[in-house]
């Protein structure tokens, strides 16, 4: 079977000091995590989370109760280690991503989120974002008080209301689907869909084949059109012929 191709790029944007966004690129678990939090503790609480879904996730078979493990796993990494560190205590993180899961023994894809960074499907020209934002605009969009076009520009757009090592215990949204030839995946934190409009990122995605070019070039783009947040990207391609991906051809590793 055909391994996916897999891009990932981050940058520290043009605003920030630091960059608290992390990712991981494993055999088959992609994740994005934008952490947040004073002292340094925003890029501690990314790197633990990504860390801990690799832990977890590494060389067994991968199922949604594997996954579910996995991310409370991650939550209670950070929780520790803001208990250990008073000086990170609250810190928190975003993580979505996508996962080879068996269900009943045949391959399919789990999308997994808490927080606000995001994971779109690219298919047959269109771009459609899987993951709904845990936010307070996400909320205001749902309830008709604001257009998607006007919460990407509202000044609570950076507040979320789910987030990884804030609370005792943490609920990821989870979709399960099978795998489609030819399909690409989007996973990205908040840095990208703050500069680049839906239909910019759709152009990219349809124009770059390379997914490490896509990747490169998304990154790019959000840094040079005010690089205002942060900004990391992981595009994974299922590969045309092969309907069932067997993992990664990993090209950087986990940051
Ligand atoms: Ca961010």
């Amino acid at each position: 079977m055909t391994a996916a191709r897999v891009g990932a790029a981050s940058d520290r944007g043009v605003v920030r000091q630091a960059n608290e966004d992390s990712y991981l690129v494993a055999e088959a678990v992609f994740a994005v995590a934008d952490g947040m939090g004073g002292h340094a503790a925003g890029d501690v609480a990314s790197e633990l989370a990504v860390a801990a879904l690799a832990e977890v996730t590494a060389d067994r078979e991968l199922t949604e109760e594997v996954l579910r493990k996995a991310v409370s796993a991650a939550n209670d990494a950070i929780r520790l280690d803001g208990r250990k560190h008073p000086i990170r205590a609250g810190m928190g993180t975003t993580l979505t991503g996508l996962a080879l899961v068996s269900v009943a023994g045949s391959p399919h894809w789990l999308v997994f989120n808490v927080g606000d960074s995001r994971v779109y499907r690219w298919w047959d020209g269109e771009l459609t974002r899987l993951t709904v934002d845990h936010s307070e605009v996400e909320a205001l969009v749902g309830s008709g008080e604001l257009t998607l076009d006007e919460a990407s520009r509202h000044p609570l757009s950076n507040v979320v209301t789910r987030a990884l090592g804030t609370h005792l215990s943490v609920e990821p949204d989870v979709w399960v689907f099978p795998p489609t030839p030819g399909e690409r995946f989007l996973l990205c934190s908040d840095g990208l869909t703050l500069e680049l409009t839906h239909e910019r990122i759709a152009a990219v995605l349809g124009a770059e084949d390379d997914p490490q070019r896509a990747a490169d070039t998304l990154v790019a783009e959000a840094v040079e059109a005010g690089g205002r947040d942060n900004v990391t990207v992981v595009v994974v391609d299922v590969p045309p012929s092969a309907a069932e991906p067997d993992g990664a051809t990993v090209p950087r590793g986990e940051r």
